[in-house]
């Protein structure tokens, strides 16, 4: 989608460290990260929110979840845990409306506010 940041990250039009990626997701370090480990995961297909991912999009949202199994693993995080973040829309913070799912970790991290 032209104008959507993440597009153009996964395009590599606008340059990531990329961290993993294979044909459904890219995975790739948070600009300005809030703990040791901070690694965004996006699918490669445009989608808003989590809310408009389509019945046959789902294979996208299994590709993350592979995609967190594997990224953790090799990080060094599956063991010591992690969280994973989903912000949705305007109370959820959302400021790039393209899915994306955060993998925070590294550290001990805070309680849920
Ligand atoms: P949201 O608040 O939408 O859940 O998360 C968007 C995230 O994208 C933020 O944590 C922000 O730091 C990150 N971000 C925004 N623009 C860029 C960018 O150009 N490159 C990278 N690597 N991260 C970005
Ligand atoms: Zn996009």
């Amino acid at each position: 989608m032209d104008d959507c940041i993440f597009c153009k990250i996964a395009n590599k039009e606008i340059p990531s460290t990329i961290v993993y990626e294979d044909d459904m997701v890219i995975a790739f370090n948070d600009l300005n990260p809030v703990a040791p480990v901070h690694i965004l995961i996006v699918p490669k297909k445009h989608m808003t929110d989590i809310l408009n991912v389509e019945k046959e999009d789902m294979k996208y949202i299994e590709a993350v979840v592979e995609a967190i199994q594997k990224i953790t693993k090799e990080k060094g995080i599956a063991e010591s845990g992690f969280r994973v973040v989903n912000n949705c829309g305007e109370d959820g913070g959302q400021t790039v409306k393209h899915i994306h799912f955060h993998i925070i970790g590294g550290e001990t991290l805070g309680g849920m506010a």
